[in-house]
């Protein structure tokens, strides 16, 4: 796909009724958690009784094709990256990343580690990150608020940042994997068949 063949529904004709599209969105996220690290423990207190994110109409979601909001929930290693940035491009636009805690802002507390990456912004878009170690759950709620509101003002735009910019985000990516890693990936999982 060309950069320049950004979505379709953005077409003039829709234009008319986007903030309607916007307002519905903001009020069905489906999640794709991805729990990386020690931030997934936040998880089920936001999805149980206690905080009961499903009343602002939230659901947890298994299927990376159906999912609006995917949840980066902590440290992120290159071999994670990998799955994290996969399972991205199988989103349909338009998507949301929700990064959960320092350590896919800035390595956290593995700064100095040779296994974590740094800042997962230089791989694939973030549009809300929740700072803390680990962030409770009031943090997170406020950030998916953030992250409500963000779509429903049209400010959540990682998903076409990514368009548009996808030499860049390519070129990280092929930086610390090496050319070729998808199709060497793919490879490798069909060898498994
Ligand atoms: S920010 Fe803290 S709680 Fe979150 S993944 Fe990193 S070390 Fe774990």
């Amino acid at each position: 796909m060309q950069n320049g063949d950004v979505v379709h529904y953005e077409l003039k004709e829709f234009q008319l009724f986007e903030p309607l599209f916007r307002w519905a969105r903001k009020k069905s996220l489906w999640i794709v958690a991805f729990c990386t690290g020690c931030g997934g423990i936040e998880m089920p207190p936001l999805a149980t009784a206690r905080y009961d994110f499903e009343r602002f109409g939230i659901m947890p979601n298994p299927a990376p094709r159906m999912g609006d909001l995917f949840l980066i929930t902590g440290y992120v290693t290159p071999k994670t990256l990998k799955r994290i940035i996969i399972t991205y491009e199988m989103m349909q636009d338009p998507k949301y990343v929700l990064a959960h805690g320092s350590c896919p802002i800035n390595g956290g507390v593995y700064w100095d580690s040779y296994n974590v990456v740094k800042q997962l912004d230089k791989y694939i878009p973030v549009d809300v990150a929740i700072a803390g170690c680990m962030p409770r759950a009031e943090a997170v709620m406020d950030g998916i608020m953030t992250i409500m509101k963000k779509i429903e003002d049209g400010t959540a735009d990682g998903w076409k940042r990514y368009r548009e910019n996808y030499e860049y985000y390519r070129k990280n990516q092929d930086e610390l994997f090496g050319e070729g890693w998808r199709e060497k990936d793919a490879r490798r999982w069909l060898a498994w068949i």
